[in-house]
Order: C-alpha cells, then sequence, then structure tokens
C-alpha cells in the first residue's frame, strides 16, 4: 500500500545526502531524508576536530558540522526519517524504497543513494579504542595533527603507500607495516616509498596490537617467524581498503570492481562531464562512487550534483 509518491527520496545523511537534501529542498521539491540506523549524520559524526572544511577557520567537531548540514537541509523542508532502508526496487519510472521499521514501502520519482563506504578495520586490539586518539584511516584528514611524530602506516597497496608519502610532509618517520615479502602497489609508486628516506618499510610484519592508555604510544608487529617487535610511534594510519555500502543496490545499478556505484552524466551530449546519474532517475553521490578523493566537501559537492540533476530529470518527465 502506497500513500503518496515523493519526487526525490534520500539514502543517507552524511555531507552528501545532506547537501542533496539543502539544495533539492530549496528547489521546492520536499525530499526525505532515510538517515540510517548506524550512522545518522555520516562518517564525521565518529571524527572529533574536521579542519578542512571550508567555511570553518577554526575547525569544527565532526558532530556539530553534521548537526548543522541537517538543520540546514530541516529549514528549507526536508523530511527526515530516522530509519533503515532494507531493500529498493529502482528499475521502473516509480522507485520503491523499503524501510527496515517504516510501517510501508515509499514510492519516489527520483532517489539520491548517498550511503558512503566504510574503511576496513584490522580487527587488532586497541585499534576501535584508541580511533580518534591516534588511530586513522585517512592522511589527507589527520597528517597534519601528527607534526614532527613517527607513525606507522599498515598496507602494501597503492593507498597505503600513497598515505605514507603524504604523511612524510609531517611525521619525523613512517614505518609502513605489510604482511607480504614486497609491497602489492604498483612499480612506481613502490619504488617512490622506497626512495623515501623518511619511510622505513617493514615488509612480512603484521599489527597484532595497538597500544596505548588515551592515546596511541606503539605498534606491535609479528614477524612470519622469530618474536613480536614493539613499534612506538605516536599514530597508527591503517590503508587496508575500503568498502562502499553498495549490497543494497547490486543488480540493479553498474558497480566497479571495488563496489563503488558508477554514474554517468545524465546528458548524452556531455558525455566528458562528470555527472552522477546511475540509473534514469536515480543519481548517486559522495563515497558510494568514489574509490580516490573521500573527502566531506567532495561528497558535499557531489550531493550539490545529484539533486540539480535529479530536479533536470523531474523537469523533464513533468
Ligand atoms: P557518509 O558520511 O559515510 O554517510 C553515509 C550515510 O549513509 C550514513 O548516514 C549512513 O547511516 C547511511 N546509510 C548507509 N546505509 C544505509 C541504508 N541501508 N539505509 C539508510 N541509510 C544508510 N573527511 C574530510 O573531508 N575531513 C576530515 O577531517 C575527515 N575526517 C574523517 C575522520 C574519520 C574517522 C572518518 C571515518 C572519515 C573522515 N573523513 C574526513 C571522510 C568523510 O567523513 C567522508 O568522506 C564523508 O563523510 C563521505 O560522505 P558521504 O555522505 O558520502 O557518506
Amino acid at each position: 500500500m502506497y500513500t503518496s509518491v515523493r519526487d526525490v527520496v534520500i539514502i543517507g545523511s552524511g555531507p552528501a545526502g545532506w547537501t542533496a537534501a539543502t539544495y533539492a529542498a530549496r528547489a521546492g521539491l520536499a525530499p526525505l531524508v532515510i538517515t540510517g540506523v548506524e550512522q545518522p549524520g555520516g562518517a564525521l559524526t565518529t571524527t572529533t576536530e574536521v579542519e578542512n572544511f571550508p567555511g570553518f577557520p577554526a575547525g569544527v567537531a565532526g558532530p556539530t558540522l553534521m548537526a548543522d548540514m541537517q538543520a540546514q537541509a530541516v529549514r528549507f523542508g526536508a523530511e527526515v526519517e530516522f530509519d533503515q532502508v532494507a531493500s529498493v526496487e529502482l528499475t521502473g519510472d516509480l522507485k520503491t524504497i523499503v524501510p527496515e521499521y517504516g510501517d510501508e514501502p515509499i514510492r519516489a520519482r527520483t532517489v539520491i543513494v548517498s550511503t558512503g563506504s566504510e574503511y576496513l578495520h584490522l580487527g587488532a586490539p586497541g585499534e576501535e579504542r584508541l580511533g580518534g586518539r591516534g588511530v586513522s584511516y585517512c592522511a589527507t584528514c589527520d597528517g597534519a595533527f601528527f607534526s614532527g611524530s613517527t607513525v606507522v602506516v599498515v598496507g602494501g597497496g597503492d593507498s597505503a603507500c600513497e598515505e605514507a608519502l603524504f604523511l612524510t610532509r609531517f611525521a619525523d618517520q613512517v614505518i609502513l607495516v605489510h604482511r607480504r615479502t614486497e609491497l602489492r602497489a604498483s612499480k612506481v609508486m613502490a619504488e617512490r616509498v622506497l626512495a623515501n628516506r623518511k619511510i622505513r618499510p617493514m615488509l612480512e610484519h603484521q599489527v597484532t596490537d595497538i597500544c596505548g592508555q588515551d592515546k596511541v604510544a606503539g605498534v606491535v608487529c609479528t614477524p612470519a617467524t622469530g618474536p613480536d617487535v614493539l613499534v612506538p610511534a605516536q599514530g597508527v594510519f591503517i590503508a587496508i581498503g575500503s568498502s562502499p555500502r553498495t549490497s543494497l543496490f547490486a543488480g540493479q545499478a553498474a558497480l566497479d570492481r571495488a563496489g563503488h556505484l558508477r554514474v554517468e552524466h545524465p546528458s548524452t551530449r556531455l558525455l566528458d562531464a562528470s555527472g552522477t546519474r546511475t540509473l534514469p532517475g536515480v543519481f548517486a553521490a559522495g563515497d558510494v562512487v568514489d574509490p580516490v578523493y573521500r573527502q566531506a566537501i567532495v561528497a558535499a559537492g557531489e550531493g550539490a550534483k545529484a539533486a540539480l540533476d535529479a530536479q533536470g530529470y523531474l523537469d523533464e518527465i513533468s
């Protein structure tokens, strides 16, 4: 049973979702935002200080920034449902969104997907407890806090190498811990890492413990053979990959190899322009489409684009 058809339903309440909501609301489309129950407000609610979101010269607490984004969207008429989307049917003209807890399915002409992605965790003791207290998953976000320190980067792929190289701008020493005999990164990237005098690769070791009371004091590295090594460090950057939250859309929308939603520009005349369309009437924005940048301001920018693309689609079909 369906009570009404909405113009825009937004799945996810991170920077992409709230920015899409503000734009759609200001266009008079009365969007409904389904927040998700595990992380209403998105990934930034799990961090303390955000120093790189424009407009906040003194920095801003992640939860404050997200509460303000929500308030801004609501001020213009966005509606908010604290719920989780359990399933979707996106291929027809009218989309169906089934909430986990709400009484009935929701029907919409357009859907904006902004479900984000999750950094893969190591599962080492101390990792969760010291999250935001020296344990990080994003050098661009947190590297500047580690000026003059020793930091450990965990991982051996291109992302881990990029994180390690970026961290050499701040840290005195970067220890790159990787469990295999060789870095998995591309040859060029691995060579740049191995040539950098600030980076010490520690191959054939696994980080098996992250130590410290209130903040990171070091990591325990376990080699393939031989005794554990205690490595003193003030920061640990875990760069073992991320997983976009797209299981709801598999089989309906195109995904890349890592599971991100594929997007294109809605106009076939503008194939070179980047857009947010994933299916007719379905648009996606933020970390769920982004294997590279994964920054709040990028997600917010894409949220704005998704709302504008949805608006253009609604104009076309009306
Ligand atoms: P997210 O913020 O991840 O939001 C996804 C939303 O989707 C959530 O609200 C979730 O509840 C919802 N959702 C998921 N599944 C469902 C479902 N089935 N139904 C309904 N809702 C669903 N970036 C910076 O620019 N600067 C920083 O300083 C910075 N620090 C960071 C610190 C930490 C600890 C982390 C984890 C990330 C940090 N980032 C930072 C990265 C930034 O948080 C992300 O790039 C940004 O949040 C991505 O926004 P998004 O809207 O795409 O997704």
